[in-house]
């Protein structure tokens, strides 16, 4: 579109972006998400994922005082992290709460995280699957969006 090299397809979009573009799009959902979710201060919660590393970077990026830590109000839970959650307590008897922690990474899907931290030379720590990663993955494939929809939901229902 933009007329640079595309790296990779968004089917819920049925759009091939550069990384650059990816970027842009990315960090405007993170900017969008943040300004809907103030707080007085952050403190990242560190964890050894490609999604912590990116926050991080968005974090400086957006200019946003925040400080590092083993607790803290904001959490680094991708997209595809939350959707397994919903779904996990649709399926078990695992209580899903939404809770208020700041989840500014949970308006992007896993994979384009891992595609950004490969084009910003971030570390790429990719996340053991689970079974119902595995399931929502193959679901994903034939509906694209089914996450962004769980994902909404979580939002709609903060307790299930
Ligand atoms: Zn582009």
């Amino acid at each position: 579109m933009c007329g640079r090299r595309a790296t990779l397809y968004l089917p819920y979009l049925d759009r091939y972006v550069c990384d650059r573009c990816l970027l842009r799009m990315n960090f405007r959902r993170f900017r969008k998400y943040m300004r809907e979710h103030k707080a007085k201060r952050y403190t990242l919660v560190k964890s050894r994922s490609s999604s912590y590393y990116l926050m991080r970077y968005f974090f400086s990026k957006g200019g946003l005082e925040f400080k590092e830590g083993s607790k803290g109000n904001v959490v680094s839970t991708t997209q595809d992290e939350l959707a397994e959650m919903v779904l996990a307590s649709v399926l078990g008897n695992k209580k899903f709460k939404l809770g208020k922690k700041i989840m500014p990474m949970s308006v992007i899907p896993e994979r384009e995280v891992y595609r950004l931290c490969s084009h910003l030379k971030l570390p790429l720590v990719k996340r053991k699957l689970s079974d119902i990663s595995k399931f929502l993955d193959s679901v994903e494939k034939r509906r694209p969006g089914v996450k962004f929809s769980l994902r909404k939901l979580a939002y709609s229902l903060k307790e299930l």
